[in-house]
């Protein structure tokens, strides 16, 4: 018996091997998997529960591939609005280390999480660096959030190491010391880590990045993600000044770093990469690399564009991030995705990237950069049951006839109408399944007061 059956939709937009679009289409779930996508001339599977889509867009649900989910306890925080990338960080690196803990970062990723599910976002990652050796246990605080709310989450352990006496960007009580760092990334590998088919939950190692972390650190985390098999991130190539940093400190580009450390392989997704050159984005697509594109964050930081069109075309898997919640600040993948449009028209002509790029974009592009290619972002048989439903009517939809995908994006904003991950809805008609957001919101409120003291 299929435990849920999504039917009668406008149209499936499968994002399978085939790019299948299916009108009157349905999908089937079964044991948190898919187990059948069909039209409506397809027979349905008979169902314990049912979801009319009627008028509504299918598609998969969206992969987050970059994210600082705590930042959303300075969200918009007027003082540190206006500096570049370097700035923006120092003034903020002092206020999220006095304040951190436990309990904040638990609200922030439980709140963060359910701001991405109402986008139609069903797996996120998290690339949490912020670990002051008395704030505890943050990422299993929030690993427990994104349980409580039913979500995939892809939390790395991520790190600091080179303060500010050793010529790093962050104050030295932010940092940890290299081998805690590395026994701390295990244990969490040994505690959370689930290498199985329909996973809910994998953990990857994050160094956070040239101007935060050691070479050897670099060096020593790919070794060590190469022993757990498990994934590795960074930023990487994010502005002029990493750029300059990495010239100035290591004598070579962010790229060539990136590769001197043993990182230039498919195990590796980084996140903005916007200042690769053509050789460097050749390079980087033919050994795999990932790529999470940042399109709010790299504009509010004046980072410049992504060359997300040729890295595609190199071979680099695409994904969106909607980056921390600090410069980005909104954390709707929607968003992200018409702004990844919007950028890809700009720069590289009107027909270069349509919503049915960006929809792969942020569905299959997003699977690839987190090593899970064919089991999330795609609507077939086998992949997990994550789906976004899309509410198409109202003022702003009006007019659309022809392509529902088109219309999807070129129109809006638009929120999900359901979010469902593993066959268990997270967003039901528009609004959070979990009970208790304003209970959440009210502490989360309280917690971010802490974070920020000129207000
Ligand atoms: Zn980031």
């Amino acid at each position: 018996m299929t435990d849920l059956l999504i039917r009668n939709a406008a149209l499936v937009a499968t994002v399978d091997a085939e790019r299948r679009e299916l009108r009157g289409g349905w999908v089937a779930i079964t044991d948190g998997l898919i187990s059948g996508v069909g039209s409506s001339l397809d027979p349905e599977p008979v169902a314990d529960r049912l979801i009319d889509a009627d008028g509504c867009l299918v598609t998969p649900g969206l992969v987050n591939t970059h994210h600082h989910l705590f930042q959303n306890l300075t969200r918009a925080y007027s003082p540190m609005t206006s500096a570049p990338l370097f700035g923006w960080l120092q003034s903020l690196y002092p206020l999220w280390t006095a304040a951190i803990d436990e309990e904040a970062e638990y609200l922030a990723a439980w709140v963060g999480l359910a701001e991405l599910a109402m986008s139609g976002c069903t797996t996120s990652s998290d690339h949490h660096y912020l670990h002051p050796v008395r704030a505890g246990d943050l990422l299993g605080a929030e690993v427990r959030a994104a349980a409580d709310l039913g979500m995939r989450f892809h939390p790395t352990y991520a790190s600091m190491s080179l303060g500010e006496s050793k010529g790093g960007l962050p104050p030295d009580d932010a940092v940890r010391d290299e081998d805690d760092i590395l026994a701390e990334s295990q244990r969490a590998v040994e505690h959370h880590h689930d290498p199985s088919h329909g996973s809910m939950l994998q953990v990857a190692l994050a160094p956070c990045s040239p101007f935060t972390v050691s070479t050897d650190l670099m060096i020593r985390s790919a070794e060590l993600a190469e022993r757990l098999d498990v994934r590795l991130h960074t930023h990487l190539a994010e502005n002029a000044q990493d750029d300059e940093f990495a010239i100035a400190t290591f004598g070579m580009r962010p790229v060539d770093y990136f590769e001197h450390c043993g990182w230039m392989s498919s195990r590796a997704w980084g996140a903005h990469v916007v200042m690769p050159d053509p050789g460097e984005i050749a390079r980087l697509g033919a050994a795999g690399v990932g790529v999470a594109h940042c399109p709010s964050s790299n504009m509010i930081l004046a980072s410049g564009i992504a060359p997300v069109v040729a890295l595609r075309r190199a071979g680099c898997p695409v994904g969106l991030g909607c980056d921390g919640s600090s410069s980005a600040d909104s954390a709707s993948l929607w968003q992200e995705a018409r702004l990844s449009m919007l950028q890809g028209k700009l720069t590289s002509g009107a027909g270069a990237m349509d919503a049915r790029t960006v929809l792969e974009i942020s569905t299959r592009g997003g699977a690839g950069c987190l090593g899970r290619e064919g089991e999330l972002g795609e609507l077939s048989v086998g992949a997990v049951g994550d789906v976004a439903v899309w509410k198409l009517d109202g003022p702003i939809f009006a007019g659309v006839l022809d392509d529902l995908i088109e219309g999807w994006l070129r129109t809006g904003p638009h929120a999900a109408w359901h979010t469902i991950v593993g066959g268990t809805a997270v967003v039901e008609s528009g609004l959070l399944v979990a009970p208790d957001l304003d209970e959440k919101l009210a502490a989360h409120a309280a917690a971010a007061r802490r974070f920020q003291p000129a207000v």
